[in-house]
């Protein structure tokens, strides 16, 4: 049974970011019967419902203030895996990291992975995640042959491409808004490897990543960019292509793949946040990344070298609670998606428009992507630019001006915004970066799977105060 059903304890929560907090009643069912359970009862008490994985939305994507966090991320078996054809078979609450343990030493990884590995499967559905690969592999949905969606009322809806498309459609990258998955199919990849060869390329500025990014893609199964935003845009892009393995059992084992516990072999990597932390402001940023560029010029000399997969895919690990060098104010993520023609111009204004805040993001990640047919979809046939800004007391007021100036930039060049990364979005953005028709659609799915609007976070709340079918009225402020 779930503990405390009728009054369970008010717990304080974050959004991954720890810029955004609630107080709430926080619920872990251990199964689906409790889970039912706890849907009957936020019913009964007429709590509007947050559905939550791992928490690693950075904003305020998974979190409630006035209800209860229905948090999934007990229901964490996996159910069945076939080694002919790939596909899993799992609940919601199984981490990306369950999954590559499981798979990989059977040859298979998971399709599209985040930069970390501890989000849960029906995390990444509801947001629709993507990875270094987007340009190739598209989101995670286009790999999800189907799934089981937990209505408020208590039913299940089976939905795949064929069977309840639309709720198929919508419900991936629905940001929980319409029911709770329980069971989702994942195909997973046959991989020929577990080490990926890579390569650095460096890039004196903006122009010289996006031309980059643009000419490698068709010769790449993975490529991101890491950006100096302090530095004006310089950068480095990493390529990786999996290797011609002749003796991939090797490679696929997980003593293989496990992280390193400590730093150059001698420092627990659990202390390195604390150096980070030493650096966390706009000087030690700036040697940092100088450090990092020109370490980056060497590299690329160097030919393509092994690494292996997990590595690759999940380098934000490698630094355990590195976001703890944020405290006390956290960080937001600015990503914005926009379409190839207008990238450079765009980045490089939003980089302008930092500079002259005075507001240094001290990380920036740029990526490939490609559209796919989820109704609200925030891939683009282009380019994304994700900016990390420190939230400090000095600072927010400025920062969230700033948000707004580089909203404008981004939104009149027909840009998107993705609600996994989203803090500081108003109510008036979302009509203009998701077609008027399918918000429509979402909005007659939300009438009808869940018309008592049961499902509801502090996200749904800041960014369609009104229902989805149409503009908000009235903008509310920022909320850094
Ligand atoms: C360091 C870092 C790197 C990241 N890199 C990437 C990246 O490269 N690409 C990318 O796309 N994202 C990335 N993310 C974002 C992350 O992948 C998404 O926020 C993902 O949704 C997190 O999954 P979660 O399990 O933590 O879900 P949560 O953050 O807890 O919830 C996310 C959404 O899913 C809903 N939800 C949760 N469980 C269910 C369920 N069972 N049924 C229905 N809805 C549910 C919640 O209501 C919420 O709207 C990154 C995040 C971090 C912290």
């Amino acid at each position: 049974m779930v503990d405390d059903l009728e009054a369970p304890p008010l717990t304080a929560i974050s959004g991954w970011g720890m810029a955004h907090h609630a107080r709430t009643r926080h619920l872990r069912p251990r199964s689906i019967d409790e889970l039912k359970e706890a849907l009957r009862t936020a019913r009964t008490q007429g709590w509007p419902i947050a559905l939550r994985g791992a928490g690693c939305s950075y904003g305020d994507a998974a979190l409630q203030s006035e209800g209860l966090v229905l948090d999934c991320s007990r229901l964490n078996r996996i159910l069945a895996f076939d080694e002919q054809t790939g596909i899993l078979e799992a609940e919601p609450g199984v981490t990306i990291e369950q999954i590559w343990r499981h798979s990989l030493p059977l040859g298979y990884w998971p399709p599209v992975v985040p930069g970390t590995m501890f989000p849960t499967l029906g995390g990444c559905a509801a947001m629709n995640i993507h990875g270094k690969n987007n340009f190739a592999a598209g989101t995670i949905g286009q790999h999800i042959p189907s799934f089981e969606l937990l209505l408020a009322n208590g039913e299940t809806v089976v939905a795949s491409p064929d069977k309840n498309s639309d709720v198929f459609f919508a419900a991936i990258g629905g940001f929980g808004m319409l029911g709770v998955f329980t069971r989702i199919w994942l195909r997973l990849k046959k991989v020929p490897s577990g080490d990926l060869m890579v390569e650095a390329i460096q890039c004196p500025n903006l122009a010289a990543m996006v031309a980059t990014l643009e000419a490698e893609r068709t010769k790449s199964d993975y490529l991101v960019g890491w950006v100096d935003a302090i530095g004006g845009g310089r950068g480095l892009i990493h390529r990786a292509n999996y290797r011609a393995d002749p003796s991939p059992e090797a490679t696929f084992r997980l003593s293989h793949q496990d992280l390193p516990k400590r730093f150059f072999g001698v420092v627990p990597k659990s202390w390195l946040w604390l150096g980070l932390w030493c650096l966390l402001h706009r000087p030690g940023m700036r040697i940092v990344n100088a450090l990092k560029y020109w370490a980056g010029a060497r590299a690329a000399k160097q030919p393509a070298h092994p690494q292996a997969l997990v590595a690759f895919s999940f380098l934000l690990d490698y630094v355990p609670g590195w976001k703890r060098a944020y405290r006390p104010g956290g960080l937001v993520q600015y990503q914005s998606f926009v379409p190839k023609a207008a990238a450079e111009s765009v980045f490089t204004e939003l980089l302008r428009l930092s500079k002259e805040a005075g507001i240094s993001p001290f990380l920036g990640v740029m990526k490939r992507h490609r559209p796919d047919p989820f109704l609200l979809t925030h891939a683009v046939d282009g380019y994304s630019l994700a900016l990390d800004f420190p939230v400090r007391p000095g600072t927010r007021s400025r920062l969230a001006a700033l948000a707004r100036a580089m909203d404008e930039v981004v939104l009149s060049a027909g840009g998107k915004f993705y609600f996994a990364k989203d803090g500081l979005l108003g109510p008036t953005a979302p009509p203009r970066f998701l077609a008027e028709e399918s918000l429509r659609k979402f909005g007659e799915l939300k009438a009808r799977l869940d018309p008592e609007g049961r499902f509801s976070t502090m996200l749904s709340q800041r960014l369609f105060p009104a229902g989805f079918a149409g503009a908000a009225s009235s903008p509310v402020p920022h909320l850094v």
